[in-house]
């Protein structure tokens, strides 16, 4: 069989991680006839209620690993620090989609933001940071405000601090060293949009139309779709999200995420990261495209034409953090789709569901 052929009906999916993302995409390979085989080290991960064959093993375990790769078909991910042991232990088994490459660009943030720089995709100005020398250089360079964040491991705005005076660079340094840093100028942005798209290994790419992302805490809360943005910022983020697929020669769905900046500054978009996996601002999808992104995810890594990823209606995607899940389901009205993860306990910041508020006038927060 060629990388190309599709894979048939009844394939079984391999997916390392067992979060709400995993689940999702169990749910979508079952829709379209594939079994689907979850990996994880925690026994009660929500994707296990959804998933015909599972492993709870540790990710560093080579006999699992390779039990794994042997009753599987292709491989895929649901979080991107998949360590890359694991990634390249599994590749020399089974087809990995997305590949190994497009895991330690997103690892690293540097690599990141080195990759983006080539590939002709615009980025806040950066410098690595080595240590407190190397950051009062950056600094000097870069101007205030500043961002310094870990290269490895930080997400939902962890392993970052703003920098706006001279006198904090000491402290952040000491907080987030010895782990290595890169320093990143402060963008003024007006707004944050993010852009999902997918790939196949034919090299055919689909976007979907751009989200305009809120964040509290730090934490995804709502996704609203269309974004109030111009439609040439909205050409410009997919042209961007095209064009970091089609340089990765990526296999799968990825999520773009950009700053959007006031008219007139020299770029009108940046982006801040790449997710190389399906992504939370892409969960609008479901409740109003022909194609959501967890199916289209399944059609890329199994070599299936992509689908359609045509809008039917406007939507809001807001996300049930922690406590906010036990207001339903009283709370579930006219035009209100509910995805919700199973997962047992309500801790604060963890995400129990969200729900998609589909309309032709959707509140905007
Ligand atoms: P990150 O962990 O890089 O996704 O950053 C989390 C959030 O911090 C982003 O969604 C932004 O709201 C904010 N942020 C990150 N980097 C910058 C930056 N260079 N300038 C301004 N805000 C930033």
């Amino acid at each position: 069989m060629t990388d190309n052929a599709p894979l048939p009906q009844g394939s079984v999916i391999g997916i390392l991680g067992g979060g709400q993302l995993g689940r999702m995409l169990a749910l979508a390979a079952a829709r379209l006839g594939m079994k689907t085989h979850i990996y994880c080290p925690d026994p009660d991960s929500p994707a296990f209620d959804v998933t015909p064959r599972k492993t709870v093993a540790a990710y560093e375990d080579e006999a699992a690993l390779a039990q794994f790769a042997a009753a599987v078909d292709v491989i895929t991910y649901e979080f991107e620090n998949v360590p890359a042991a694991t990634a390249q232990f599994l590749a020399a088994r089974k087809p990995l989609h997305p590949g190994a490459r497009p895991l330690a660009v997103s690892q690293d943030r540097l690599a990141e933001k080195d990759f983006l720089t080539q590939a002709g995709v615009g980025v806040a100005t950066y410098r690595p940071v080595h240590d407190l020398v190397g950051l009062h250089t950056a600094l000097a360079e870069i101007g205030l405000p500043a961002v310094l964040k870990t290269t490895r491991m930080g997400y939902d705005g962890k392993g970052q601090r703003t920098l706006r005076q001279a006198d904090e660079a000491e402290t952040a340094f000491a907080e987030l060293s010895p782990k290595p840093l890169v320093l990143e100028a402060f963008v003024p942005f007006t707004k944050e949009i993010s852009v999902v798209v997918a790939r196949n290994a034919a090299g055919a790419v689909k976007a979907y139309e751009p989200a305009e992302n809120l964040h509290v805490n730090h934490i995804l809360k709502t996704s609203t779709v269309p974004a109030a943005i111009a439609p040439e910022t909205a050409l410009l983020a997919v042209a961007a999200a095209e064009t970091i697929v089609t340089a990765l020669d990526y296999v799968g769905v990825l999520g773009v995420e950009f700053f959007v900046l006031p008219e007139g500054a020299q770029h009108p978009l940046l982006v801040n990261e790449i997710a190389p996996r399906v992504h939370n601002s892409g969960h609008w999808t479901e409740a109003v495209c022909v194609t959501d992104q967890f199916e289209q995810h399944i059609r890329a890594i199994c070599s299936w034409p992509l689908g359609d990823t045509t809008r039917l209606a406007d939507v809001a995607m807001d996300n049930l953090i922690g406590d906010e899940i036990a207001a339903l389901p009283e709370s579930l009205g006219t035009g209100i789709r509910p995805q919700l993860y199973g997962k047992a306990e309500a801790r604060p910041g963890r995400k129990m569901g969200h729900i998609n508020r589909v309309g032709p006038a959707i509140a905007r927060n």
